[in-house]
């Protein structure tokens, strides 16, 4: 994993739109081989940011969705190709047969909903926690590693 830098960013949202766009400026900032890690509830808007990450790093957003069967996605941008996790069915035990810790030592961008699942995951990563406000409003915090 490619470390990132320190940062801590508060950013209010009030559409989906908006949350997409935090995460497209977000990505701009992000060095090849970067992880984020997404926390929040379902429906938080965590897949809305990474759709904004995709279109940040010239990938079609329209690729962008939270699959029933595929627990890994990956698009190609002009600027970078990021893959796109999500961690939210499955067990400790199957998220270690992954492999994820050989996709986050790549060169490529890595986006991982549901984070909080892994109870191995490494240190390193921008931490990403979507809270719901009410209606439409979210609180996204992100956190560079401390
Ligand atoms: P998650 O991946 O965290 O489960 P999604 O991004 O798939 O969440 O879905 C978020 C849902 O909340 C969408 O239906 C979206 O339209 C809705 N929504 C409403 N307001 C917002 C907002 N400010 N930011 C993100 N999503 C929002
Ligand atoms: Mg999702």
């Amino acid at each position: 994993m490619v470390a990132v830098r320190a940062m801590t960013r508060v950013i209010e949202t009030a559409s989906e739109g908006e949350t997409e766009r935090a995460g497209e400026e977000i990505s701009s900032a992000l060095p090849h081989g970067a992880v984020v890690f997404l926390y929040g509830d379902l429906g938080a808007g965590k897949t809305a940011f990474v759709r904004g990450m995709a279109r940040g790093l010239g990938a079609d957003p329209e690729d962008v969705s939270s699959p029933t069967f595929t627990i890994v996605q990956e698009y190609s941008g002009a600027r970078a190709r990021l893959h796109h996790v999500d961690l939210y069915r499955l067990a400790p035990p199957e998220i270690e047969d992954l492999g994820l810790d050989d996709l986050i030592d790549g060169q490529d961008l890595v986006a991982i909903e549901w984070a909080d699942r892994w109870p191995g995951r490494p240190r390193g990563a921008l931490e990403v926690r979507i809270d719901s406000l009410g209606e439409d409003r979210r609180r996204i915090q992100v956190t560079g590693p401390a």
